[in-house]
């Protein structure tokens, strides 16, 4: 087996389509090499070595040791140097990469192969002792703190006490002779922390480096977030071993970051920041207030530090030109690092950008006018979860705010919430239900799941590609970064800022757009739904097979899905019109009478009533599907619960409050989820369903004739096991069809079908289609009933399940292909055979989950129906599942 490739010098043994074998970062640096680009040389270890490493106890392939050596030598051939030497010493860094990005998840070791010996070496060859003396310190820092786990803060606390005993307020101020004496310093607390000295045999640095990175792919910050984004932990990690190039060797060096367009509106544009005489993460760590790139947003900015268009033209020049390069050759946005050394470029990295889903939009419409991308490329582009971001209301222009403070607007959208200031406080109270904005002077990988149940995240350091700005815009969680007039002081808990203090629990807003902070919450509006979006989702449009339905009951939800392009309701559910206050009594009121006649007497007032919300909802769907499923949940769910209310139907039922409180009594189920519910209500109360099917008569032909047109309702009877349910209901209605088209003198065209949502249905579709005009998946309760797990009791063991690998997913998210999934299909296969035109479709849950689109789009379902926000998102998903 080949367990290293080396790439630089305009070859590479890999390519970017290795990604598998060499991660996203080796298989880009092998294909940069390729398009000759200035790569400093250098060679991965394969994802297979870390495979190989935890399957055989942490031990490493035979003949990696060899390969390794060999491989160094040859970097050092390539640009003249050894490891190791006194004289003339290589310098590498150790950089993990896994196939996927996981930005900050794991840990890079730079400047290695330094030792008291190897630093005089590099000063003498860099002419420049300064620099050689700070690259050691730097080194034994980030060595300790990655590979011998002697933390950061050890090092912090040294420099301090050394730089306020000289006065110094800056780093630069360290002349070599204060370096010097820090490194001492550094190696003494190392000593004094291990109990055994600093390593200074270079090759014990670099296995101690590669080990480090192999171990970091399963501590506890890299499997949060593989857990937040679906990564196996098979996958693993590779490692890359890379000659150093400097971007602090003095004012013509520097180092950066950028993206080829603006990740977070997506406007073509040089974006990115660099910071002179500085290496590393330095950009990204917050220490120093980075500068920016162009000389354009430096002005737009109002940042007056000179742009590297301005202080480094050429360099500039040079870096366009790659990011061309770059994108025509992966015709995607790219997100770029790069180092400048003495005034020569080179490319530490590159990889598709995360963006916010405007940008993602944005880009995709671009590139395809662009014609570096065709269509169905663009809209393969879009992540439909992503969508969501941009449905969801901004802040109303108009409203009344008090600003704070800005800082930069790192990640679009609009958050309010009360303020916590750390990543543990801040999920306890998201678990809790609270909306919570993060603040952090700056967040790194260990806040991630604090940012997660965030609402919006707020830092007083660092720029547009900090670690909270790049983690917010890939969790689609508003960000405002680098709001340098706040004073947080996390042990207080207060940030204090225009003399204001403001206190853990305090309201504000944040608006990830403009980058202002405001004092409580704001007010919001519904977004535009134009430009970028519209010509995407048109494009969308144009090929998928599958419709997109809602699931509404209410006017609002009937008239947002429409908006957002749902062609018709899939799923209107009675029950919830019951709930209403002008309605609930009478609802008790019926199912509290245990008599027919009393029934009957209730169920007149509700007649009306019933009868204007579909009449609503006809009129809003214009001649679009509905279908209305007939009352569904178990009755006690309606029944009255304090005494004032039980007193008040009694009322209203004219007999004694013991009477009611006798019937709700036996009204009481054990395990109402699989009682007295569905279609057993409508066999064993017929009046019930007769009147919800009046009133979808009656409102059918009232809302037909005003708009001069039929609308044809779809009846869906809940719950249904056997065929015979089916028949006695189908047959009821079928009677008030005729009853009602008798008193009004006209055909009423309706469909009646069933959801499918036990087991035995499923089984038994191809004899229930013989009664069904249409089956719909209800995939909640055909999940729950198929694995026998409620769906609200599965919380207390679900995280287990998942953890222990026993769900991949949660199944109420997205379907369970093997088990639900075979009953899908099978009462699909089934229910087709005995009618061809079987209309199918799906209204849990599933209905809005992109994986389970996909599945609905394979087994050939007519339509997905899912709650109104989701329906862009349905739009898009069954477009990519159609390609
Ligand atoms: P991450 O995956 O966290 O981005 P990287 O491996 O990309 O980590 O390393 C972080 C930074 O370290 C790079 O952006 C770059 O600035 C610096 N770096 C890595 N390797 C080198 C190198 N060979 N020479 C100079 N700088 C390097
Ligand atoms: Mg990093
Ligand atoms: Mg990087």
């Amino acid at each position: 087996t080949k367990w290293v490739y080396t790439f630089g010098d305009g070859k590479a043994d890999g390519r970017a389509d290795m990604k598998n074998l060499l991660g996203g970062k080796g298989a880009n640096l092998a294909e940069m090499s390729h398009l000759g680009l200035p790569v400093p040389p250098g060679f991965t270890i394969t994802t297979e070595v870390c495979t190989y490493y935890y399957d055989h106890g942490k031990t490493y392939p035979d003949t990696l040791t060899g390969d390794v050596r060999a491989a160094v030598a040859d970097v050092g051939a390539k640009v003249g140097a050894i490891f190791g030497d006194k004289d003339n010493p290589l310098l590498v860094s150790v950089r993990s990469g896994a196939r996927a990005s996981m930005p900050g998840m794991m840990d890079t070791v730079l400047n290695l192969g330094l030792n008291d010996e190897t630093v005089a070496g590099l000063a003498r060859q860099a002419g420049d002792e300064r620099f050689a003396y700070d690259s050691y310190r730097r080194f034994i820092q980030m060595y300790s703190d990655v590979v011998l786990d002697v933390g950061h803060h050890h090092f912090e606390e040294i420099l301090e006490i050394h730089k306020e005993e000289k006065g110094y307020t800056l780093d630069t101020e360290l002349t070599t002779a204060d370096l010097k004496a820090l490194i001492v310093e550094y190696k003494a607390k190392v000593a004094a922390e291990l109990g055994q000295p600093f390593p200074v045999d270079v090759n014990e640095q670099l296995w101690g480096a590669i080990g480090a990175v192999f171990g970091s792919w399963r501590n506890a910050r890299a499997e949060t977030y593989r857990r937040l984004n679906d990564i196996p932990e098979s996958w693993g990690t590779a490692v890359n071993v890379q000659a150093m190039v400097f971007g602090n060797m003095g004012e013509t060096s520097a180092t950066g970051v950028a993206f080829t367009r603006n990740p977070s509106t997506g406007t073509a544009e040089i974006y990115g920041e660099y910071l002179i005489n500085a290496q590393g993460e330095d950009v990204v760590a917050g220490i120093r207030t980075p500068q920016y790139l162009s000389k354009a947003a430096r002005v737009a900015a109002g940042d007056t530090k000179p742009s590297m268009e301005e202080s480094l033209p050429e360099v500039f020049t040079q870096l366009v030109e790659v990011f061309h390069t770059l994108e025509r050759h992966y015709r995607d946005m790219q997100d770029i690092e790069f180092t400048v050394q003495r005034g020569k470029l080179w490319m530490l990295q590159t990889r598709s950008g995360k963006r916010t889903a405007k940008a993602a939009l944005k880009i995709a419409v671009e590139l395809a006018g662009e014609g570096l991308i065709d269509r169905e490329t663009a809209i393969l582009r879009v992540d439909p979860q992503m969508l969501d971001q941009l449905l969801h209301p901004t802040l109303d222009p108009k409203a009344p705010r008090e600003i704070l403070t800005r800082g930069l607007p790192a990640s679009p959208g609009a958050a309010s919430g009360i303020i916590s200031f750390t990543a543990d406080d801040t999920e306890k109270l998201a678990a809790s239900g609270r909306k919570v904005i993060l603040v952090r002077a700056e967040t790194s990988p260990e806040d991630i799941h604090g940012m997660h149940a965030a609402q919006g995240i707020l830092t007083s350091r660092g720029g547009m590609t900090s670690h909270a700005a790049v983690v917010a815009r890939g969790m689609g969680r508003p960000c405002v970064s680098g709001a340098g007039a706040l004073k947080i002081d996390a042990n207080a808990q207060t940030m204090t800022v225009m003399g204001k203090v403001l206190k853990r629990g305090d309201v504000i807003t944040i608006d990830g757009a403009t980058g202002e902070v405001m004092l409580g919450e704001v007010p919001t509006v519904q977004p535009e739904l134009s430009g970028d979006f519209s010509t995407l989702m048109g494009w969308a449009d144009s090929v998928r097979r599958l419709k997109v339905r809602t699931n509404a009951e209410t006017p609002l939800d009937a008239e947002t899905a429409r908006r957002f392009g749902a062609e018709g309701i899939g799923l209107c559910r009675t029950e919830h019109m019951f709930f209403e206050a002008d309605r609930i009594l009478a609802v008790r009121e019926m199912i509290l009478s245990a008599e027919k006649a009393g029934r009957e007497a209730a169920l007149a007032k509700l007649l009306p009533v019933q009868r204007g919300d579909f009449v609503k909802l006809f009129e809003i769907m214009a001649g679009l599907p509905v279908t209305i499923r007939l009352l569904d949940p178990p009755l006690h769910e309606f029944l009255p619960h304090t005494e004032a209310e039980l007193a008040e139907v009694a009322a209203a039922a004219g007999v004694p409050v013991s009477v009611i409180k006798t019937r709700a009594h036996d009204l009481a189920e054990a395990n109402p989820m699989l009682g007295h519910r569905g279609c057993r209500l409508g066999i064993t109360y017929p009046e019930i369903y007769e009147m919800q099917a009046r009133a979808i008569f009656e409102a059918a032909i009232e809302v037909g004739e005003k708009a001069g047109s039929t609308v044809t309702p779809e009846i869906m009877i809940p719950l249904v096991a056997t065929k015979a349910e089916l028949d006695i209901l189908k047959d009821r209605i079928a009677i008030v069809a005729k009853a009602v088209a008798a008193e009004k003198g006209k055909d009423i065209p309706y469909l009646i079908g069933t959801m499918i949502e036990l087991p035995r249905a499923a089984l038994r579709g191809g004899e229930i289609a013989e009664t069904a005009e249409f089956f719909s998946f209800g995939t909640n309760d055909l999940t729950q009933t198929t694995f026998g797990i409620s769906r609200d009791d599965a919380a207390h063991f679900l995280d287990d399940y998942l953890r222990a690998g026993i769900f991949q997913k949660d199944p109420f998210v997205s379907i369970d292909e093997d088990g639900v999934g075979e009953l899908v299909r099978i009462a699909a296969e089934r229910g087709r055979k005995t009618r061809e035109k079987l209309k199918l479709g799906i209204c849990g849950e599933h209905g809005g989950d992109p994986a389970s689109i996909a599945f609905c789009e394979k087994v050939g379902l007519d339509y997905v129906s899912c709650s109104p926000y989701r329906v862009p998102i349905a739009r898009l998903a069954a477009a990519q599942a159609a390609l």
